[in-house]
């Protein structure tokens, strides 16, 4: 679990800011729901033999007894929250949301105990241009942040419940035959979670995977057309993909389509983004069939890749605009300077100095704050109501101001 300290704050809020502003510009809601919930949520809506169910989750009883869980992800609880406060009822809904997740794996490059996903949930819509549309969003934070060109879309159906039923059949008695030859986990996966075995990174399992059956042959029809309109619009807004028939997706609430967005930038995590439908999710937390789809982002791998490919803005790592240095017996004059500044120009990041010390040292901190200008204010300057501006960051010969003048001094900078 990390700390996220001063230095790289400016990055989040970056990212964080271009997210709100698409969310906002496809008309996406925002919703907030706690870090924790009942256990038994994640149980039934993530599905009991899954990775995260089985080995990941940090739960705990509370004082009461009752099973708690530091939420591992985000649909199940908005689901909750959307059907416990009627947000479903005979309307269809496009919510976001962002915050942290909790998850006990093995912490490594890409992978945190406590990691922050950026989710969309949409409710009520039950066609493909839905999912064309919020594939279409995460497309367009690419290209906003630079980041296109590093990542590739994998898209699947995964068919109907049914038909993923008989395909898990078909899958585990090809692999009956070649048990002793699967990796471990495989091996283990076989009786629980077949499907999961396609994901194996294990290149043996994967040359017995060469000949197992196709999970495309097994969809159902409606599937089958609810794919290919997806990548006919898909197609139709120039959005390249790749059909990816070992795509699964890890957790049980999936249903037709599913994707991922992937890059090669970031070493064996490499998953940035991943969603897709989830029909029965509702009905089977107790409300009524309700048709959605969504995807969950992961803020640290995002941050990852933007620095990797170094598409950070240069101007983040300023933080500070105009230091006021005061020397002398002047604080109160310094403060009203500062203070009448951001009055009248509040986009410039003004710091004051305090802490008293010389000249030089105050000169010093201007330097190191990144500001482009110091105002300097000495009981001289302060008895002829001027201030000094020195540029810290260009060479050019100080000037002074008139105090009354100095915001507009400052606009035409
Ligand atoms: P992976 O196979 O990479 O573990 P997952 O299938 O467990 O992914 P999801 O539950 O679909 O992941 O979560 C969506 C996204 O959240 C992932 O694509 C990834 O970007 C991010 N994510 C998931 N788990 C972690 C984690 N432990 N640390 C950091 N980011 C994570
Ligand atoms: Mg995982």
């Amino acid at each position: 679990m990390n700390d996220l300290l001063p230095e790289q704050s400016p990055v989040w809020q970056y990212l964080e800011g271009q997210i709100a502003d698409l969310v906002a510009s496809y008309g996406y809601r925002e919703i907030r729901f706690p870090i924790l919930e009942q256990t038994g949520l994640f149980k039934r809506a993530i599905g009991e033999v899954t990775d995260i169910v089985e080995k990941e989750m940090y739960t705990f009883d509370d004082r009461n007894g009752e099973s708690v869980t530091l939420r591992p992800e985000g649909t199940a609880s908005c689901v909750r929250a959307a059907e416990q406060h009627g947000l479903l009822y005979n309307q269809t809904q496009r919510l976001w949301y962002q915050g942290p997740m909790f998850r006990y794996e093995r912490p490594q490059k890409g992978r945190l105990r406590q990691f922050h996903q950026v989710g969309i949930e949409t409710f009520g819509m039950v066609g493909p241009d839905i999912d064309a549309e919020i594939i279409a969003m995460s497309d367009r934070l690419w290209r906003n942040l630079g980041v296109r060109s590093a990542l590739t879309l994998q898209i699947n159906s995964i068919g109907s419940i049914e038909a993923r039923q008989n395909y898990k059949n078909a899958l585990t008695s090809y692999l009956e035959g070649f048990k002793e030859q699967l990796d471990e986990d495989s091996q283990r996966r076989l009786g629980s979670n077949p499907l999961r075995i396609l994901d194996s990174k294990s290149e043996s399992t994967q040359q017995i995977l060469a000949d197992a059956p196709d999970l495309l042959d097994y969809l159902d029809e409606a599937s089958v057309a609810h794919f290919a309109e997806l990548k006919a619009l898909l197609d139709a807004m120039g959005i390249s993909y790749q059909v990816n028939s070992r795509l699964v997706r890890g957790l049980d609430y999936y249903n037709a389509t599913v994707f991922e967005w992937v890059t090669d930038k970031l070493g064996a995590q490499g998953t940035v983004c991943a969603g897709g439908r989830y029909d029965k999710l509702v009905e089977q937390l107790g409300g009524r069939p309700t048709p959605a789809v969504g995807f969950a982002m992961g803020i640290e791998r995002l941050v990852l890749l933007i620095e990797a490919l170094e598409c950070v803005p240069d101007e983040l790592s300023q933080q500070v605009d105009v230091y006021v240095v005061a020397v002398g017996d002047v604080m109160s004059d310094g403060f009203k300077i500062a203070e009448s500044i951001r009055d009248a120009l509040p986009n410039l990041r003004v710091q004051m100095h305090c802490g008293g010390g010389s000249f030089k040292s105050q000169l010093k901190k201007a330097d190191r704050s990144g500001a482009d200008v110091a105002l300097i204010l000495g009981e001289n300057e302060r008895d002829e109501g001027k201030v000094g501006v020195k540029w810290l960051r260009e060479q050019r010969e100080q000037v002074f101001v008139n105090i009354a003048e100095i915001e507009q001094f400052l606009v035409s900078l």
